[in-house]
């Protein structure tokens, strides 16, 4: 049986410039598979097959993308964005030698989150704080360093699900607390949980619902009210609080989503969320609290399994800082969602003015999105997009293919400028336009 040699195959002239190891591994594949189907195929067949296989390997390269969603806290695209400014300042960081454990003037073995968790320290006005990979690290060291072995009072109705990956009852059985669900799915008071106190109860948790409303003949108890009942039962209380923000969110977002300084507040002992959902940094999981907790939580071994590199450190120390600054322009997810609806329109103009001779149909409208993440449910808030004319899921398919993910609204293709950065107007105008040509 005939087939082409790998190196012939791989040095013809359509895979100049790819990326040649994964030529190689694409050639290599397509041949065995040919070889044991029994195939003849000739040389310019092979090829095409070797192209096909790449391109699976390069579809699944990480590239940029221009969020035209609305969604500015957007899972699949990455959620919190870092600012260039940001990114520059913690360069010579990541790209060199640093402190991270070391002390200086000491000349001493230092503490990698010294730093970090001083600035919490100072900005969220906690007792003291820490942070892992992510929150659903953070839930996990919580609950095995407070509740090994022990039970952990939760709500029928706060047993969450996030994307899939975290499923609250299933991370808590890996951690080696007892689940002891109380209340009914739509209603659960403070007195259930009191009532389900016994000698092995280590904590009451509460988990914010995130992605999901429970509307209609339903109650919660509060972080506050949740507190209250632990304390009188001598008992930890844990709010995994899934995503915080700081300060007042625009367009009545924040109606009955108190802010973190107003969580902390409310008194529960330790307090946990995602670093890049609301708050706008890198991926991480932010635990603050009483300081007895906490101190408990940095000699658990498992901080070590858990712990952050130097880049999540130093982009997270920056985007604290910039908020004590109140340098709201470094944290760009927190800029989208606060961006006025003129703002969006003249980005929105200013896209449309530089559009020459499009063969696309366009107006700009009035819409309304979500900020998304697994955060405020339900809660839509206004924006500002361009509504194309004419197929809109071949539209759809066309600019994602060129990198921009857009929405579908009412049958109409949407680019949404809640989630479009400004400097993305220009290279998504060239976009525009090769479709309109093509
Ligand atoms: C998002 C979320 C998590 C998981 O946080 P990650 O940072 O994605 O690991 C856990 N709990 C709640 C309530 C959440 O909303």
């Amino acid at each position: 049986m005939k087939l082409p040699k790998i190196d012939k195959l791989c040095a013809r002239s359509e895979f100049k410039g790819l990326f040649a190891p994964a030529v190689t591994d694409a050639a290599k594949k397509v041949v065995a598979a040919l070889r044991e189907s029994g195939r003849e195929a000739s040389e310019e067949e092979v090829a095409k097959l070797v192209k096909n296989e790449y391109f699976k390997f390069e579809n699944a390269a990480p590239k940029p993308v221009i969020n035209a969603t609305g969604i500015v806290v957007h899972t699949n695209l990455g959620r919190s964005p870092i600012s260039s400014e940001i990114w520059r300042k913690v360069e010579p960081l990541v790209s060199g030698y640093s402190n991270l454990e070391y002390d200086l003037q000491k000349g001493t073995r230092g503490d990698r989150y010294a730093f970090v968790s001083q600035l919490m320290k100072m900005f969220f006005g906690c007792e003291d704080a820490i942070v892992v990979n992510n929150n659903a690290a953070a839930v996990f060291l919580v609950l095995n360093t407070l509740a090994k072995g022990r039970e952990v009072v939760v709500s029928r109705g706060e047993l969450v699900e996030i994307g899939g990956s975290f499923r609250l009852p299933e991370v808590m059985a890996n951690s080696g607390a007892i689940l002891r669900e109380v209340g009914a799915t739509n209603k659960t008071r403070a007195s259930d949980y009191a009532d389900a106190v016994g000698e092995n109860t280590a904590m009451f948790m509460k988990a914010h619902k995130s992605n999901y409303d429970i509307v209609g003949f339903s109650a919660e108890v509060s972080a506050g009210e949740l507190a209250k009942v632990a304390r009188d039962s001598n008992l930890i209380s844990y709010y995994d609080l899934g995503s915080a923000y700081i300060g007042t969110l625009p367009f009545g977002l924040s109606k009955d989503e108190p802010n973190l300084a107003n969580v902390i507040k409310s008194g529960a002992d330790v307090i946990s969320f995602s670093g890049d959902k609301l708050f706008g940094g890198p991926q991480c999981g932010i635990i603050v609290g009483r300081g007895d907790l906490v101190a408990k939580l940095r000699k658990n071994q498992l901080l070590r399994m858990l712990r952050v590199d130097k880049i999540t450190l130093a982009l997270l120390a920056e985007t604290i800082m910039a908020y004590m600054d109140k340098n709201y322009a470094l944290i760009k997810g927190f800029n989208q969602i606060h961006a006025p609806l003129e703002a969006l329109e003249k980005n929105a103009q200013e896209l449309i003015s530089n559009l020459n001779s499009s063969n696309l149909k366009f107006e700009i409208v009035r819409s309304r999105t979500y900020v998304g993440g697994g955060t405020l449910p339900n809660k839509s808030y206004p924006t500002v997009a361009v509504a194309f004319s004419g197929e809109a899921q071949k539209l759809e398919r066309k600019f994602r293919q060129k990198g921009v993910v857009g929405r579908i609204e009412d049958g109409r293709f949407l680019l949404d400028f809640r989630s479009i950065f400004p400097e993305h107007i220009a290279p998504l105008t060239k976009i525009i336009e090769e479709i309109s040509n093509e």
